[in-house]
């Protein structure tokens, strides 16, 4: 059976998954989307996910075409009529079909479509001995240009730093702000440990309120590790005794170099492998 996509009010096989080439997601990438993950049969923060998209479509004034208790039940629909028990859900909105022309309100009526499916991770070394990073030149959007909170459609900024990244060989880059200070990867939150205590960027450095984020933060709290929101440097990610991402697909991986820094001894350290180990434990149902 061809992978079933929701569409709108309906699942439709995948080759009729079709929409408008008038569609302003495309024409413009006005729209909004979230990436979930599903492991051991259960949408995972599956609420989190669902609030951020509702807060992401009301600061770009895009009003989802069904309430909050429907779209979980299209999303877990999707999800089974696909059998997917451990792998990825995209759920977009898009602005819908409209005239040319940036009017968003052209457009008739926003497009719900959620795909769910496997997902290619990291390869399984790369969790084991760490990921080589560098410092982006793109400088993340000014919140007050397109707010890092708002996980829109239209992504090209991150796009931009991945290509530096991809450019050096590496597959992450660290994003920074209008002000030097780190904001965040192309599609990760930025974590370091230094003597023992975690710390990662406020949210208004410039970067997603990763769900991740919260998850780890909240393990790293239980475990008795202090974590603080500050404003860091580029040399704060050289002089780290530990550094890692966190984020839906990557879930908690370990820097070990970045611009040709070694951090800590080039391997992920204590504190990242705790909190992968935890977090893998949380995600399938373990306690964390
Ligand atoms: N920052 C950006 C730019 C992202 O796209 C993502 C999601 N891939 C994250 C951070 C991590 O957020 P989450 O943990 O909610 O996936």
């Amino acid at each position: 059976m061809p992978q079933q996509i929701w569409l709108d009010d309906r699942l439709v096989d995948s080759d009729q998954a079709k929409i408008s080439v008038y569609d302003h997601g495309l024409l413009y990438g006005d729209g909004v989307f979230e990436g979930i993950r599903v492991y051991s049969g259960r949408i995972f923060e599956h609420d989190a996910h669902l609030k951020r998209l509702f807060e992401s479509a009301r600061a770009i004034r895009l009003l989802i075409p069904m309430d909050f208790e429907k779209l979980k039940h299209c999303v877990e629909t999707t999800v089974s009529a696909n059998n997917i028990t451990d792998g990825y859900i995209r759920l977009i909105v898009t602005r819908g079909k409209g005239a040319l022309g940036l009017n968003p309100f052209t457009c008739e009526k926003p497009a719900v479509i959620i795909i769910a499916d496997k997902i290619q991770l990291y390869p399984e070394e790369m969790y084991e001995n760490g990921m080589k990073i560098i410092s982006a030149v793109t400088v993340r959007n000014h919140p007050l240009a397109i707010p890092p909170q708002v996980k829109s459609l239209n992504y090209l900024n991150n796009i931009l730093a991945k290509i530096e990244a991809i450019d050096n060989g590496v597959p992450e880059a660290v994003m920074y702000n209008h002000e030097g200070y780190v904001a965040e990867a192309t599609g990760d939150n930025v974590f370091i440990v230094r003597s023992g205590i975690i710390f990662t960027p406020p949210v208004s450095a410039g970067s997603l309120e990763g769900i991740t984020r919260k998850v780890v933060i909240a393990i790293a709290k239980k475990h008795g590790i202090e974590v603080l929101e500050k404003n860091l440097t580029r040399m704060d990610l050289y002089i780290a005794d530990e550094f890692f991402l966190t984020g839906t697909a990557a879930e908690v991986i370990g820097v070990v170099e970045i611009d040709g820094r070694q951090i800590g001894n080039g391997k992920p350290g204590a504190v990242t492998q705790l909190l992968r180990k935890k977090f893998f434990e949380l995600a399938h149902g373990k306690s964390a």
